[in-house]
Parts: C-alpha cells; structure tokens; sequence
C-alpha cells in the first residue's frame, strides 16, 4: 500500500491528494532560483507525494502522529510566498496546507488580542480586524498571500514595523503540534525562560503552528506624512536614526536610495511593470534585448548610477508615517520636521505628496517580478541587518559585491534605536548561447554567494525577515558558530525527535536537496541580439 492509501484508511475523514496537479502546485514556494527553473520550463522540479489540508488542530495532531508511525517527512505550508526554500520537498514528502485553518477563536476586546488559527491569509484578517477597530500592525508587502502560520514560522516583518514591531513582539502565546504528535500551547511568560520565541522562527522545522494570541492596537484614528530628499544615502539613514534614537516611533519608515528613489518619485516602478507586462504577453521584444544587454554589464550601470545617484537622479528620498490618534500623529510629524530640518542633517522637506503615494501603492511593486523573468532577465532582493554603527560597511560592501554579478538598488525599511535593515533588489542576466538557463543560474548562485560572503564580513546578519530556508542555511555556520548551529539542532531534536519535520530546512544539510529524478530542464534558447 502507498502512503497516500495508508493515510486514507488509517485516517479515513482527513482531505488528501496526489492528483498530478496538487503536486505541482505545491512543489515550491517563491524562491525566484525556481522561477529561473520555471522559464527553463520546468515548473515542478519538487514534487511533494502527497498534500493533505487538516481542518482542526486534532487532525494536524493525527497526521503528524501517522507521519511518525510511517517515517513521513512533513512540510507545512501557509500560502508558499516564502522566498528563501522553506518549502522544497521530494515524492517522500507530505505537504501539510493549513488554509483550511483560519477560525478565529477568541477576540479579547479589553486586553486586546485575538486568538486565531494559523492558516488565515494576512489582508482578510487586517480587514476584519479594522472592521471591530483594532490593527494587528502587520503589514508584510506579501499581506496578499500569506498567512499568520507562515509569519510565526518565517519572523516576518511588516511594512509598520517601526511602530509595531516585527511578528515576534506580536505573539503572546502559540498552540503547535509537535514534530513528536504533542499538542502543546506555549504561553508568552514573565519570568524564567520562554518557549514562544523558539517557535517563532522555526521555519516548520519543529512543529506545525496550528494558533496564536497576536497583540492587538486601535485601529489609527489619523495618520501624519512627510517626505525628504537627501543628497546621499548615508545623510538619509543618519536622519533615521536620529529620529528613533530621539524615541519617536513612525510606523513608517523608509530610506530609498537615489536610483530607488528616483524609481518611487516618477510612480515609473507602476509604468514599467504594466509596459512589460504588456510586452510579456506578446515574448521578449528588442527592449528586453536592450536590457538583458545591459544587464550583461552590470558593472557599468552601477558605476552611472554611483556617479549620477546625487544630482541628476534627485539624491536619495526618505518617507515617513506617523499614526495613532490625531494630536498625537501630528504632534510626532512636527518633532521630526524640527530634528530633521534643522539645517544640520542635509534634509530637504519633499512635502507630504510622496508618503502619501507610498501608502496608496504599498503593495504594487512587489508583484513585479513575473514579467521581468519573462523578459529574460533574473531579480530578487536580499534583505540583511546591522547595528548602525556597521550599517554603512554593510551598505557599501553588499554593493560592491553584488555590483559586477547585477545591477543593484536598495531602501531601507525596517529601523530601531540601535540598528536598521538594508533591502537590496537587484536584478542580472546572463550570456547567450545554448546555455543560457545554466548561466542564468551560474550568476544567480554567484550573485548570492559574494553578498552573502560581504554580508558577514561586514558583520551583519544573513536575514532579517524572509527568513533562512535553503538558501541561507549553508551559510550558517559563519553567523551562528558551530557551536550555535549544535545548539539549533538540540532544539530540533527536543522538538522533533525522529527528524520528520521540513528536513533539510534552516541550517545546514550535508546532503543537497533530492531532485524528482524525471525532471529534465527543457533549454530555452534566447537569441543572440
Ligand atoms: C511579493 C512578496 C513580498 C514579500 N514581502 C515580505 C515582507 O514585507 N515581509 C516579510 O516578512 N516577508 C515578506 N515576504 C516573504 C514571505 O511572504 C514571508 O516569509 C511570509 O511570512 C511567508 O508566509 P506564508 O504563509 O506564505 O508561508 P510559506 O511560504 O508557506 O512558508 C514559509 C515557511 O514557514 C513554514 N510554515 C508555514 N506555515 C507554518 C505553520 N503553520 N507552522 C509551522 N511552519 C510553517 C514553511 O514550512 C516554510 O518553511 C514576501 C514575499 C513575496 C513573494
């Protein structure tokens, strides 16, 4: 008997399937390293066995419990937006999809908080939540396609971070399941150690979320905006931190450097995305030619924008959001206004038109990525952290690396008292010829292996939200120590004891990632122009 069949008639009311189709569509997640296997046209180099959909924490409970019984490795999966591997699995493999999970158990008015199940998507749940007053305050840009499990699990941050902080100041307690079968809820405590923030984090590797007691805030009763313009990206982040060292909390803070800044000011970031998604329709035409062209030179487009970035292009441009009720969101904006413009921080006050763009088109440019793939070339960002007093060798540095690999812009979205996070998006290409997939993806390991390298010279921290999945995990050692990665593993281990739980995720594997034997790339062949 198969184990899909095993499954069947051991658990005969649980939602399974290995319909070819299911299989594929929860082959990957959105690491952009797959979508370059997709245009090769290769679309499901990962299949899972089988997927199943609990729809209560009794049957995630059963089913971790006959994985046990069968040696099964289990991947949960929220909606797959992550980006770094998280879900990679192979035909020994069952999907665990908590969609079907998304009640909400109690919404406690007074505290606040609310406790809900893991697999609710992000925007319906911020929705419902302003329509009984209150914000969770987390807004990832991916707040379409993600769900709280897959936020808990990936640490993710939001685009409010500076005044709510990241998903982990969110969670007070998590109900989980147990790579050992156990249903346990971990309480947020006041003293001795706390279990939350292992979980938190974990990537799927020692249990399934199946609930969490999230914080809740008043939904804002007003918001304050402002816009600045700086000569260089160093005076910009300089600003930054003033103001959250001065204590102030914008929910909203963002740094974009002058080319990203030049892309946010003209809204051509929208332009683009429709003109190519036009273009994509109809095949890769002579402007994507021109591109992938440039792009072979990335060295020289970095260098223009290097010289330009403080004059022709409008330096870099700084964005912020105050909220919370009206005296208060227009008190915050006139302290910043007065440490910002005091003739001493090169800010030159841009009005509040910009910040209020931002907000209006918060999600588009994430969703951008499909038509640039189509055209032929390759993009992803790189999001990494350091204290301030090691931002600027971290800025310069992953530049420098990343530079003759792609052509390269950043923002800087995610600041604190004692540090911010640099989100670098860079997008490359590669020769032409016969074999033109393989170089695409030569450069795109090369690219990732220099920033990574840059990043940890520079003393700064591989991730700061999307999380280490796969593609990071190799680099852990450097970050973590041996000793830290021992440690990672005697928590999986306390967790997990037989190892079933998204083997191979986090740190590192000394096995590669098993291949669906069948799996032969078609080449696809772009013309040389
Ligand atoms: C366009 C786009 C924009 C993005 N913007 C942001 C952003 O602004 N901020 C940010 O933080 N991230 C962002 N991301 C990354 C991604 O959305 C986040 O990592 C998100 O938290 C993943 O949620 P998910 O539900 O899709 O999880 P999945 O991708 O399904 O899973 C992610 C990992 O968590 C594990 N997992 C999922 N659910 C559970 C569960 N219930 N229990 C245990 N383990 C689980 C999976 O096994 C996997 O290892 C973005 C991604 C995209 C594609």
């Amino acid at each position: 008997m198969n184990a899909i069949d095993d499954l069947r008639a051991r658990l005969p009311g649980v939602l399974a399937s290995d319909d070819p189709a299911d299989r594929v569509a929860y082959a990957r997640d959105l690491w952009p390293r797959h979508h370059l296997a997709v245009r090769a046209g290769n679309p499901a180099e990962h299949r899972p066995g089988f997927v199943v959909w609990p729809r209560g924490t009794d049957e995630v409970a059963a089913l971790v419990r006959w994985a046990l019984s069968t040696s099964t490795p289990v991947v949960p999966f929220g909606a797959g937006s992550g980006v770094c591997a998280g879900v990679l699995p192979d035909p020994s493999v069952m999907v665990m999809d908590l969609k079907r999970m998304a009640a909400w158990r109690h919404l406690d008015r007074d505290t606040p908080a609310l406790t809900v199940e893991a697999g609710h998507m992000g925007l319906p749940l911020e929705e419902a939540l302003g329509r009984e007053g209150f914000t969770l305050g987390h807004f990832p840009s991916s707040i379409l396609c993600s769900t709280v499990g897959g936020w808990l699990a990936g640490r993710s941050a939001g685009q409010c971070s500076g005044k709510y902080g990241k998903i982990e100041d969110m969670v007070v307690d998590l109900e989980m399941v147990t790579g050992a079968g156990d249903v346990v809820t971990l309480h947020g405590r006041a003293h001795g150690p706390s279990l939350v923030p292992l979980v938190v984090g974990s990537e799927g590797t020692l249990g399934v979320i199946t609930a969490a007691t999230l914080k809740l805030h008043p939904a804002p009763a007003s918001r304050a905006f402002g816009a600045w313009s700086f000569k260089t990206a160093e005076e910009g982040w300089e600003a930054m931190r003033v103001v959250f060292q001065a204590g102030l909390r914008p929910a909203v803070a963002r740094l974009y450097d002058p080319f990203d800044a030049m892309l946010a000011r003209q809204g051509s970031v929208k332009r683009a995305g429709k003109r190519a998604s036009k273009k994509a329709e109809h095949g890769p035409g002579r402007g994507a030619a021109a591109l992938r062209a440039l792009l072979r030179r990335p060295g020289a487009m970095n260098g223009l924008v290097d010289a330009l970035g403080s004059t022709v292009l409008g330096g870099a441009m700084l964005v912020m959001i105050h909220e919370g009720d009206e005296a208060a969101a227009a008190r915050d904006m006139a302290r910043t206004r007065s440490l910002l413009e005091d003739g001493r921080m090169g800010a030159t006050w841009d009005g509040e038109g910009q910040a209020r763009k931002w907000l209006q088109h918060r999600y588009s440019v994430s969703y951008r990525q499909a038509p640039v793939f189509a055209q032929g070339l390759f993009s992803d960002t790189m999001e990494v952290a350091a204290p301030w007093s090691k931002l600027a060798g971290l800025y310069y540095g992953v530049r420098r690396a990343l530079g003759p690999n792609v052509f390269v812009m950043a923002h800087l979205s995610h600041a604190y008292p004692d540090g911010c996070c640099i989100y670098f998006s860079f997008a490359g290409s590669a020769g032409t010829g016969d074999d033109w997939d393989a170089a695409c993806e030569e450069t795109y390991d090369r690219t990732w292996r220099a920033a990574m390298a840059a990043v940890l010279d520079a003393g700064g921290v591989l991730a700061h939200h999307h999380g280490v999945g796969r593609s990071k995990a190799p680099r852990l050692t450097e970050e973590l120590g041996a000793s830290g990665v021992a440690t990672v593993r005697s928590i999986m281990r306390a967790f997990d004891p037989r190892g079933i739980m998204n083997p191979g995720n986090l740190v590192p594997n000394p096995s590669p990632p098993p291949y669906v034997p069948s799996a032969a790339p078609r080449a696809v062949r772009v013309e040389a122009r």
